[in-house]
């Protein structure tokens, strides 16, 4: 099956092999992923970190100063998306068992583009089920998104659009630090005129309104995060 480019969301891949990376990229393109590609852990975390994908593929022996083992560590300090090593070795193998890296799978080279674009989709079957609809609590807030209702702690609480477009946006994404630009674009859509400081005011109000109920954190220079 052949979806449209780029309509089953972003692959970061993180391999430092051109032909390896080149053929990961092919087939996972053909599948109607949009890829990334970086052949060292640094520029594959930047890229990590601005796109938020919705798989990370991920080599153990990369180039530079972090190797896969580094990279998964990083993103798991922030991010659940799912992430597929690639292994050469049966020590990478013990290793990527053996650790607890939070790695989904992996794949043992050489292995067949099929079975790589299989594990993916099986990734990605595991992981998208159950966290949707987590991801419409945290702590005593619910949201329902169909009557566009919150309760807190079972209580209808009063919020206007904007500030239940924010908060269901930083629900779902939950335990991810985002920007301001991030929370702008993602709650009220790319085209939606408005500065940075806007999020701050209806973040101030959702504060007012939710009271410690909203575990959300300001990181300073950085934007926020829902834990
Ligand atoms: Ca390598």
């Amino acid at each position: 099956m052949t979806s449209a480019p780029g309509t089953a969301g972003t692959v970061v891949v993180v391999e430092d092999d051109p032909s390896i990376a080149e053929l990961v990229d092919l087939y996972l393109r053909r599948e109607g992923y949009r890829v990334l590609r970086a052949s060292d852990g640094d520029t594959g975390l930047g890229i990590i970190y601005r796109e938020r994908p919705r798989v990370v593929i991920l080599d153990v022996g990369l180039p530079g100063s972090k190797d896969g083992y580094d990279v998964c560590r990083a993103i798991r300090a922030d991010s659940d998306v799912p992430v597929l090593f690639l292994t050469a070795r049966d020590d990478e193998i013990d290793r990527v068992l053996g650790l607890e890296l939070g790695a989904d799978d992996y794949l043992t080279k050489p292995f067949s583009p099929r079975e790589l674009v299989a594990r993916v989709r099986a990734v990605l079957r595991r992981t998208d089920g159950p966290k949707q609809a987590q991801s419409l609590a945290v702590g005593d807030i619910e949201i329902d998104p169909a009557r566009r209702e919150v309760r807190v702690s079972g209580e209808l609480t009063e919020l206007t659009t904007r500030e239940f477009d924010l908060l269901a946006h930083m629900v779902e994404n939950q335990g991810l630090v985002l920007t301001r630009q991030q929370l702008l674009n993602g709650a009220w859509g790319a085209d939606w005129c408005g500065d940075e400081r806007t999020v701050d005011v209806h973040v101030a109000q959702l504060r007012k309104k939710l009271g410690p109920s909203l575990p959300l954190s300001t990181l300073r220079g950085v934007g926020y995060r829902l834990a």
